[in-house]
């Protein structure tokens, strides 16, 4: 008996040769051949006599060919005629530019063939698709009433893949595939996985087909959903901190010079609550930018203060570490919280002197890039580890960082907003919190996309803008990696256009390959007012907080992803004033381009928009995801599969609740291969 694990060659009808036209098509043990999923199905229910034949039908018919002819048109094109009967009436299939069917398709060969009937002097196909068979009923053999079509490669037959399929269907023990427990079979009312396999290679109909496909779709993200629901009961269930709620939170927000919205109190219940259960707490802070992340995440770790412990913030740059260290501090005015800043660029001696003061406890919290991480950096209590923008770390990271406390909770913050499926599948170990209010007085974002014949009389406006008014703004040119120097060059066109176009103005530029001082020294400008037009590549995506800067222009639009569009916008509509995001596009871009770009101009709703960018672009283009992993699905699509992702996730829930450690579950074996993509620490 064969195993799903066993090499393919092993599978009758394979062998060596076979074998590595396999490999071609990733198929490299047993079960990467039962997962070579069908791409669609002959209905041999509805192959039809020619007898019976209409005009306009959709058909399979299977026959022989009783006659040949080749010629040529008036205008050179090959033609190719055969006669074809299946014993009932005869028919004509015609091919065109297709010579070598000549060597193919001789007289008295067996076809099935599958197309639309025609009618010129007599009934035809043409350009039929086709299938030799050995014998006129060949097919019938091995399956019933309906014929898998699988994706094929070079060198490999529609008939050999079906062959060696129904061989390694026979001849594998298929036991390790009723994987879930009668119960759970009940409660989550799905078939065996097992089932499935036969069925979506040899189904009895066409809906037994699509059900099969529907239920290994299932199966995958269950696998997924459980290992990531028993990571999270499992951080339940580890000995956490217990960190109470003190009165003195409500003595600092009442500090403020603004009171929170809803949605932020609503979160910062939720974490608290968390956070004094006596478990560990994992959870994800998704707020659209400027939505209020960083004022949720200082009352959390002054609540955590306030127990005696420390937090650590980390931030993905320097310039963002030293912005959030800049409103902290502002925010943290009226009281005696103790907060330093450690980055890369920290003096020696400063450094020293911080690390001392975090292993002895009397820093209470440090803000922070990747130096946070280091070896020597110690704390006396770490309870909390918040991470901004988690996205852009790595996995490894974010896990140094909590080994710094013992069971220290984590908060995680991201502002792409992430679409709830995508979300169950990327974050499905952590609890999740929302901030959906963005807080009042938001001032409107005009958003206008203009092809780059009107790019002067956009100069010109801006140039009023600055003159009349002294905005400030943005030009975003896109860095793509592959071709970093030519991206390079065209930001610094860019740069000298503007100058030249702006006389007397001050223009700055910045792009990745500047020195952190000079970008530093370049962004202290800007954000005082002294420059006021700055080019730059997306280096000045994230967290850059200007107010006055009002107006941004990005170049080609198209090449950025929607979510990352958005977070550019959100640089801008952060002041009193009325601002403008002005998207610059060559005069020829594709359809979808067009449907996103108009999307970014109708709404500002960060989790709308990234919906759409999912639905146009599919999860592996999406900002950040393609980093982070996304598990690869062979048969489930996360896009379009949300209601049978949802019961998977149900399902798991069901699962660990009564099967606490999979004892009864055979989903074990299936975790090592998805633990590579969820790593967290
Ligand atoms: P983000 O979620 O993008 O990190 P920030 O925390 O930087 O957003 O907040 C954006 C701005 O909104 C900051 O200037 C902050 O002080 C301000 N802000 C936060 N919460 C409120 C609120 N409830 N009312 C008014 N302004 C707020
Ligand atoms: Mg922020």
């Amino acid at each position: 008996m064969l195993r799903p694990d066993t090499d393919v060659k092993y599978v009758k009808g394979v062998g060596p040769k076979i074998a590595l036209i396999l490999s071609r098509l990733n198929i490299r043990t047993v079960e990467d051949l039962l997962f070579h999923i069908p791409i669609r199905y002959i209905d041999r229910t509805n192959i039809k006599n020619v007898r019976d034949i209409k005009i306009g039908e959709q058909i399979t018919l299977i026959g022989t060919i009783l006659d040949t002819n080749f010629r040529r048109s008036g205008r050179g094109k090959s033609i190719s005629e055969f006669l074809f009967s299946d014993g009932t009436g005869n028919i004509k299939l015609i091919f065109f530019n297709q010579p070598y069917l000549k060597k193919i398709l001789k007289r008295g060969v067996h076809l099935i063939i599958f197309g639309t009937i025609d009618f010129y002097r007599g009934y035809q196909i043409v350009q039929p698709e086709f299938e030799i068979a050995e014998k006129n009923n060949d097919i019938r053999e091995n399956f019933g009433g309906i014929i898998p079509v699988y994706p094929l490669t070079e060198g490999l037959s529609q008939k050999r893949v079906r062959r060696i399929l129904n061989n390694a269907i026979l001849l594998t023990d298929l036991s390790s595939y009723e994987i879930l427990d009668k119960k759970i079979l009940d409660a989550c009312s799905v078939g065996s996985l097992k089932d499935a396999i036969i069925k979506i290679h040899k189904p009895a109909d066409l809906h037994e087909a699509e059900e099969a496909k529907n239920t290994i779709a299932f199966y995958e993200f269950l696998f997924i959903q459980t290992y990531l629901e028993k990571r999270k009961v499992g951080l339940k269930e580890e000995k956490g901190i217990v960190i109470p709620r003190s009165p003195e939170i409500e003595n600092f927000l009442n500090s403020l010079p603004f009171s929170l919205t809803k949605a932020q109190k609503r979160v910062i219940d939720e974490i608290i609550n968390d956070m004094q259960t006596g478990g560990v707490m994992a959870r994800l802070l998704q707020g659209d930018v400027g939505s209020g992340k960083t004022i949720v995440a200082l009352t959390i770790a002054l609540n955590v203060i306030n127990s005696g412990h420390q937090t650590a913030i980390m931030a993905p740059t320097e310039i963002l570490a030293n912005q959030h260290f800049n409103k902290i501090k502002n925010y943290l005015k009226s009281t005696n919280v103790k907060i330093e800043l450690l980055t890369g660029s920290t003096k020696t001696a400063k450094k020293k002197k911080i690390k001392e003061g975090l292993s002895s406890g009397k820093i209470d919290i440090v803000l922070g890039t990747h130096a946070l991480i280091e070896g020597d950096v110690k704390f006396n209590s770490l309870a909390l580890a918040i991470i901004d923008e988690q996205h852009r770390f790595g996995v490894e990271q974010r896990s140094k960082l909590l080994k710094k406390g013992k069971n220290a909770h984590l908060l995680v913050m991201t502002a792409t907003p992430i679409p709830r499926s995508l979300a169950m599948t990327l974050y499905g170990d952590l609890d999740i919190s929302i901030i959906d209010e963005m807080p009042p007085g938001r001032k409107e974002i005009v958003t206008r996309w203009i092809k780059n014949e009107k790019r002067f009389e956009l100069y010109d406006f801006i140039k009023r803008r600055i003159i009349e008014k002294g905005d400030q703004v943005y030009a975003i040119y896109p860095l793509i990696e592959e071709s970093d120097k030519l991206d390079l060059k065209s930001a610094t066109m860019m740069y000298e256009e503007i100058k030249n176009y702006f006389k007397g103005i001050e223009v700055g530029l910045i792009h990745g390959k500047i020195t952190p001082s000079e970008k530093e020294n370049i962004m202290k400008r800007f954000a005082n007012g002294e420059i006021k037009i700055l080019v730059g590549t997306t280096v000045i995506e994230v967290g850059i907080d200007v107010p006055n800067a009002t107006i941004m222009i990005i170049e080609h639009p198209e090449r950025f992803g929607l979510s990352q569009l958005h977070q550019l916008r959100g640089r801008i509509g952060r002041g009193t004033k009325k601002s403008f995001c002005i998207l610059i596009s060559d005069r020829f871009v594709s359809d979808i381009a067009v449907k996103r770009l108009e999307i970014m101009e109708k709404t500002r709703d960060g989790f709308r928009i990234a919906e759409e960018d999912l639905k146009l672009r599919g999860p592996g283009n999406i900002y950040g995801t393609r980093q982070h992993g996304l598990p690869p699905f062979k048969v489930a699509n996360i896009v379009k599969d949300t209601e049978i992702l949802k019961k998977a996730r149900e399902c798991a829930k069901k699962i660990i609740d009564y099967d606490r450690d999979l004892k009864y579950n055979r989903l074990l074996d299936r975790f090592d291969s998805i633990e590579k993509y969820y790593r967290i620490g």
